[in-house]
């Protein structure tokens, strides 16, 4: 157990001015194994104040400068890989190698895309008789979600920083370590003081002084859909520019011609990993009725063979609320195929990976976010049909397509409402934009279009 003293602020760990603390728990073990402070609204002003005076002259560095600043940045993220993802396990329970792959590997590909990025961005275009300048939109208010601490965080700075912009993060409270590796990492890589500040804390604390801050130009967040639609509408009264990437509820479809023994595994495993905490998990399985006992069957198999494996859940909030769920799943009359609401483990915040049939598009477990290592297995009479289903929710975060043909899955793909869609298993690609149709968001992240959201347009006519 070690408490953390101190928020980043202006190139520094300085004291918080709010006396409160976190406490930061092992889900794995349910031990505390640290503290951070909490900070207040007057730790956030202390942070925006700072990030506005770093402003114009972070915003006037050339791109140049500030992509070598952000190659260090990824060289301070490898150097620190084992203790990433060491932190990540301890405060968010995923398995280590998860963990070194994915929680740590991930952020370090996306900031040295945005280093290259940033080199090589047009930030000024001639347009006919008009040059169009695009410059950083300002100070960046950041939040960010526990599921993929480092992840969301580097999706978000790495670009503002890229664009210019300084920024001011309020990570998510069950995940604060994991933002302080990261504010080490960007003063060992020379950002100059004050470009980037950190202000753990509670979200309706913290989280909602940032949103609201009239010294923040641009409000960034990443968490659940209920908390996005009370940010856009604060952000939208003061007219300030927001980004908003949301909750999911992807679709798996696999067409009839597919491989279902490869589609169904893969679909599993999608769920499964990082314990079902993935917005873009295709957390709904679409099977033409004719292979529908088929995929079902191998669907549970896959699943059960997980055991607890896949570690816990981030919380015991969350378990109640993901037990909460499959409750409702049986109460509606879907078909537990494998799983349960009973964990697998005595300590621990565990749930066993949890298959349902028989699940109508209508069904609860069908239609909202679980956040859970829970699938649930839909049948479809034809293509209009699945197609029906697939884009019969409120979201339309991510999803994907299996078919034998590729020219068949993708021009499925196109009919679909949904952000990103994966063909035959897909691959992740940094550069390629990530963000929802419908109420999974506002905006992109990764890539030139993530880049984008953090600059302003302004045309010299000539
Ligand atoms: P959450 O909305 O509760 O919290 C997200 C962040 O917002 C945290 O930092 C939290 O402290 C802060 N927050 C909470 N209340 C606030 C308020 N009133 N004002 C300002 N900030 C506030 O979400 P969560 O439980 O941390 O994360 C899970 C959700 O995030 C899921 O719904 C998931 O789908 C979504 N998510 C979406 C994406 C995406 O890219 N679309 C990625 C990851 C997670």
């Amino acid at each position: 157990m070690k408490a953390h003293d101190g928020l980043y602020i202006d190139g520094a760990w300085r004291p918080a001015a709010s006396r409160d603390v976190i406490e930061v728990v092992n889900p794995a073990d349910e031990q505390v194994i640290g503290s951070v402070p909490a900070g207040g609204a007057q730790d956030v002003d202390t942070a925006v104040r700072a990030a506005r005076a770093a402003l114009p002259a972070w915003a006037a560095t050339p791109p140049a400068e500030r992509a070598a600043r952000l190659a260090a940045l990824r060289d301070a993220l490898v150097a620190r890989k084992d203790e990433i993802a060491g932190t990540v396990t301890a405060e968010l329970g995923s398995p280590l190698q998860f963990s070194q792959a994915v929680h740590a590997g991930v952020p370090i590909a996306v900031a040295g895309s945005y280093a290259e990025l940033a080199a090589a961005h047009p930030f000024e275009e001639r347009v006919g008789n008009s040059t169009v300048l695009h410059e950083p939109i300002g100070v960046v208010g950041a939040i960010t979600p526990w599921n993929y601490p480092l992840h969301q965080i580097v999706a978000k700075v790495a670009p503002a920083l890229a664009a210019g912009c300084t920024v001011v993060l309020k990570p998510a409270e069950d995940t604060p370590l994991t933002a302080r590796l990261f504010a080490e990492a960007i003063h060992e890589a020379g950002v100059p003081a004050g470009v980037f500040n950190l202000v753990t804390g509670l979200g309706p604390v913290a989280g909602q002084a940032l949103a609201e801050h009239p010294g923040v130009d641009l409000v960034s967040f990443t968490g659940s859909t209920a908390v996005g639609r009370r940010i856009g509408a604060v952000a939208g009264a003061a007219v300030k520019k927001v980004a908003l990437e949301l909750g999911g509820k992807s679709a798996n479809v696999i067409l009839p011609s597919a491989d279902l023994a490869r589609a169904v595994n893969v679909g599993v495993a999608n769920v499964m990993s990082n314990s079902g905490q993935t917005c873009s998990a295709w957390t709904r399985m679409l099977v033409h009725r004719d292979r529908y006992d088929e995929a079902v069957e191998l669907a549970g198999t896959a699943a059960a063979k997980y055991g607890d494996r896949i570690g816990p859940v981030v919380s015991a909030r969350q378990r109640a609320r993901v037990r909460g769920y499959i409750d409702k799943g049986v109460a509606e009359g879907a078909r537990l195929v494998t799983g349960g609401p009973e964990s697998p483990r005595e300590r621990g915040y565990f749930v066993s990976p949890t298959v349902f049939a028989d699940v109508t598009p209508q069904m609860t477990i069908a239609q909202e976010e679980i956040f859970g290592p829970v699938l649930s297995v839909l049948r479809y009479d034809d293509e209009d049909d699945a197609l029906r289903i697939a884009n019969g929710t409120v979201y339309g975060l991510a999803g994907a397509v299996w078919a034998a043909d590729e020219a068949e899955a993708v021009a499925f793909a196109r009919r679909m409402d949904t952000g990103q869609v994966d063909i035959n298993g897909g691959r992740f690609n940094p550069l390629a934009p990530f963000g929802g149709y419908k109420q999974s968001g506002v905006g992109r992240e990764l890539g030139t279009h993530g880049l984008a959201e953090y600059l302003q347009t302004k045309s010299l006519q000539f």
